[in-house]
């Protein structure tokens, strides 16, 4: 798949369904009089899952939604040393060619001498600690390129169907909340409450988690944290945060739907369309930290592979991913 964006007709699930077509059916669904049973049975079946996202909901509809809680896991502390010439000696205090970095698309740490010995236009050491503040400093080609894909995906409002129920085209939308544009005013603080009602009890004390992740909060360390957006005009319908390093793992840290807007397939739709950008930025696997119980529903419906305890802990060893604690890892071969 090339790496520019396509327009949805021509973007295929791994199921051989075209995201449009899969929008046409969320329309009959959402169609009273356009209902039909068997048109719809691809995205019916999600009923138990779009009810809740990774969560879950009572079985009657008008009942309670049970939040559930999100405590971060805290991350394997990986040794710091030079990803290009793998010494971790550096210097502490100053800033000279032996300091350690960290890219801000990978995140592996490098020497400021190492990153110059690779490039053609060197850069004095106060320079990349300028570029790193800015969350600009990029390691090496694959960083950059991968990095200006995900920006050409930023902002930009993909209509992916017209529902004529509600008289509005739900949209398809990627935002970073370190961005200060319209977009991300009118749509984040929607996104986070989204979230807080999906994943936290009201009187959590952890509940800054959510507006810190959203918001791409610099000093917890939430920088390059994506939300992916499923929209109704002015409306957040659907939401999760993703974040992608490298070509080889992008995370679905948290995927969930407004409360009312849950049961009509936009969980699947929004799934499908964060698999299918995924795919045209060339990223290869999707991992999600899921609820235990939720854990056989995205194996069985959704094509992903629930990974044992053993294969978590070497996962979280060779990448930084945010975990919760609790979850079951998922994961999603894209190639
Ligand atoms: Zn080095
Ligand atoms: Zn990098
Ligand atoms: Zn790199």
């Amino acid at each position: 798949m090339g790496r520019r964006r396509q327009p949805y007709h021509n973007i295929y699930t791994l199921e051989g369904l075209s995201l449009h077509k899969l929008a046409l059916q969320l329309q009959d669904h959402l169609n009273p009089n356009g209902f039909d049973n068997a048109s719809v049975s691809s995205v019916s079946d999600y009923h138990n899952l779009t009810s809740s996202g990774c969560g879950r909901e009572p079985s009657t509809t008008s009942g309670p939604i049970v939040p559930l809680k999100r405590t971060l896991q805290e991350r394997v502390v990986e040794t710091e040393s030079c990803y290009f010439c793998g010494y971790g000696h550096t210097t502490i205090g100053n800033i000279n060619p032996d300091t350690i970095i960290f890219c801000n698309q990978c995140e592996r740490p490098c020497h400021i001498k190492c990153y110059n010995n690779r490039v053609v236009k060197k850069k004095v050491p106060l320079e990349i600690l300028k570029e790193y503040m800015c969350f600009h400093f990029l390691c090496c080609q694959e960083c950059q390129s991968l990095r200006a894909r995900l920006e050409e995906g930023l902002e930009k409002c993909v209509g992916i169907t017209f529902l004529r129920r509600i008289r509005s085209n739900i949209c398809w939308r990627l935002l970073s909340g370190m961005d200060a544009s319209r977009d991300v005013k009118l749509y984040m603080p929607q996104v986070i409450d989204i979230f807080k009602d999906a994943f936290m009890d009201s009187t959590d004390e952890h509940s800054d988690i959510i507006s810190d992740m959203v918001n791409g909060d610099q000093e917890k360390d939430f920088r390059g944290m994506y939300c992916a957006l499923l929209t109704a005009s002015t409306h957040v319908v659907s939401a999760a945060i993703l974040k992608v390093r490298i070509e080889q793992i992008a995370e679905l840290v948290l995927i969930a739907t407004r409360s009312e807007c849950r049961k009509k397939g936009y969980f699947i739709l929004l799934l499908k369309s964060i698999e299918a950008n995924l795919r045209a930025w060339n990223v290869s696997l999707l991992t999600a930290p899921v609820d235990p119980e939720m854990a056989q529903i995205w194996s069985e419906k959704l094509g992903f592979t629930i990974l044992s305890a053993e294969e978590k802990e070497s996962m979280l060893e060779s990448h930084p991913l945010v975990m919760f604690k609790n979850l079951v890892l998922v994961q999603k071969s894209l190639a």
